[in-house]
């Protein structure tokens, strides 16, 4: 299948920039577009231990890579490509656990 998404950072015009991250798609309900949470730590001085976060983020799903519920995905940043979505998945990753 020939990929015309105009979005795509390998066959369209989109480039990206900014923070590379892997996250697991968690939902995958939106036409070209999923939810991509994002598990990380942070330290915290007054207890010297790691607190967990996480956070889910929009990310544009071009048609080439249609990434699916449970997929561990890398995503990066890009420009603004509607109201909520500032990212866009460059591939699948391997999965983690
Ligand atoms: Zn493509």
């Amino acid at each position: 299948m020939e990929c015309k998404d105009r979005n795509c950072p390998v066959h369209g015009g989109l480039k990206t920039r900014g923070m590379k991250i892997t996250g697991t798609v968690v939902s995958d309900k939106v036409k070209k577009t999923a939810i991509v949470k994002v598990d990380y730590t942070r330290y915290i001085y007054k207890y010297e231990r790691y607190l967990r976060k996480r956070s889910r983020i929009p990310a544009h799903n071009p048609e080439c890579i249609n990434a699916t519920l449970g997929d561990a995905v890398n995503i990066q940043g890009t420009r603004r490509l509607s109201k909520t979505k500032s990212f866009v998945i460059t591939g699948l990753a391997n999965k983690k656990q």
